[in-house]
């Protein structure tokens, strides 16, 4: 090699590093303003107001699905009017812009329902204000019903205080404190019944919501999120698990074998939501660590996030470090000096606030920014060290425009990220498509950020019309 071609060879080389240093470096200098929205609600979220909803709740004696509809002071009829109540109260703050309802059905008989059954979802909307975004729906939920051993003793004692008063009370502490801001887009806030006979609540709501065709842009279920003493003797107060599918569980086999194709295993929307919490949860709640499970949930078992998977929406559920198995699904009793049952002492009300504040940044910033970019295509049949990316213009009228997002096929998180302005297509020059993961995420003048898009390959035939190809944005 002549010292000519070293010389080029080494500047080049020198650019790159030093574009890479300016793109970290400018992720540090830059982290979206901190929002006085969003330093609001993780001040107002009192974990006092959640200990008070999971007393209460706990007094109702079983909110068994199959317990008294009717009677005011027990079982689960007397939760939904209590819960519908305090929406009711929680929406009072927002101008008219929170509607309360209880969206009921009669479940016929099935499984774990022996006799048709009314179940009850009470469902808070707090509309967003842009009218470009008010038609993008996040939903927040937690289950109000519990169990005993059995899902069909309507009679027993079922406290329920962690599974899932929990999730309800932080629900409920959210809506109260964020009915109080504006937001672009919708947030839903909902307490759920039936969950304990096969997540009957969810699934009716995700039937009707994708029976009227609305858009829910992310999903996030909180289920059992208030025991930080585990079964294994592990306290863990500053944790907090997000389960997220890797392949999407409505993908049909076509998406699938691209997905394959290209890797993208572990890049499903729900996967960049659960990136996404964690990105916005640590910056925003500094006590907390989200610890990411790259998977749908807990092994072999369920939640209410996957109705909504399999019709399509990305979703994910938090759930506490280390469970203990002696207070979830149990009769109250003590055995051998060991107290079982659901009971409200195993709950840790301040680590139940601080879930409830990493959920309700999460919400607010979605809410606040830019849908996710849609059409989001990589141009895959170009044998090219340079890799071009194409998306959609997006349609909100606060858009400051786009970053590209990379990383190592092996890294977790997306480690880099570059600014490109106001554009609909870009070339990341002398990167690699083939060894780095690529995104496109949208960015708002206020600094907020979307969740970002992993793009469907784009083939030589297709790229006449780039657009035409992709109509969603949720996939892949
Ligand atoms: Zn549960």
């Amino acid at each position: 090699m002549t010292p000519t071609k070293l010389l080029a060879r080494a500047l080049l080389c020198l650019l790159l590093l030093s574009t890479i240093a300016n793109t970290i470096a400018a992720q540090r200098r830059s982290p979206a303003p901190r929002n006085r929205t969003i330093a609001a609600i993780v001040r107002d979220i009192d974990a006092r107001n959640i200990e008070q909803t999971i007393r209460k709740l706990v007094s109702f004696g079983t909110r068994n699905t199959l317990s008294e509809q009717n009677d005011p002071n027990r079982g689960i009829g007397a939760a939904r009017d209590w819960l519908y109540a305090e929406f009711l109260k929680a929406a009072e703050a927002s101008g008219g812009r929170m509607t309360v309802e209880k969206q009921s059905y009669e479940q016929p008989k099935a499984a774990r329902v022996p006799q048709p059954t009314i179940v009850t979802n009470i469902v808070a909307t707090l509309k967003g204000t842009q009218p470009e975004s008010t038609d993008r729906i996040y939903v927040v939920s937690g289950h109000y019903d519990s169990m005993c051993n059995s899902p069909t003793d309507a009679k027993c004692d079922a406290p329920g205080a962690n599974d899932d008063a929990s999730g309800t009370a932080a629900v409920l502490e959210m809506a109260r404190v964020m009915a109080k801001h504006e937001f672009e887009a919708t947030i839903v806030f909902m307490a759920v019944a039936g969950e304990e006979q096969s997540l009957l609540g969810a699934t009716h709501f995700a039937e009707q919501a994708k029976q009227k065709n609305w858009s829910i842009d992310a999903m996030f279920t909180n289920d059992i999120i208030g025991n930080t003493l585990g079964g294994n003797g592990v306290r863990d107060r500053g944790s907090v698990r997000v389960f997220s599918e890797g392949v999407p569980s409505n993908e049909t086999p076509a998406e699938a074998n691209t997905r394959r194709s290209v890797g993208g295993e572990n890049d499903s929307a729900s996967r960049q939501l659960a990136r996404f919490i964690k990105e916005m949860g640590e910056r925003y709640v500094p006590q907390m660590k989200v610890m990411m499970i790259y998977r749908r949930d807990r092994y072999g078992r369920g939640g209410d996030h996957i109705p909504f998977l399999e019709r399509g929406w990305p979703a994910v559920r938090f759930t506490e470090v280390n469970e203990e198995f002696r207070h979830q699904h149990q009769n109250v009793r003590v055995e051998n000096g060991v107290q079982f049952g659901d009971l409200p002492e195993f709950v840790d009300f301040a680590y139940v606030a601080n879930v409830a504040r990493v959920n309700a940044v999460s919400l607010a910033v979605l809410a606040l920014a830019p849908a996710r970019p849609k059409g989001v295509t990589i141009l895959s049949q170009r044998l090219s060290n340079d890799t071009e990316l194409r998306w959609e213009v997006n349609k909100e009228p606060d858009l400051a425009g786009y970053e590209i997002v990379w990383r190592e096929t092996t890294a977790a998180v997306w480690t880099n990220a570059q600014a490109v302005g106001k554009v609909t297509t870009f070339t990341m020059k002398g990167m690699s498509k083939d060894n780095y993961f690529f995104g496109v995420r949208a960015i708002d003048k206020d600094g907020n950020r979307s969740p970002v898009v992993y793009p469907r390959p784009l083939g030589r035939n297709q790229q006449a019309n780039p657009t035409s190809s992709t109509s969603t944005t949720s996939a892949p």
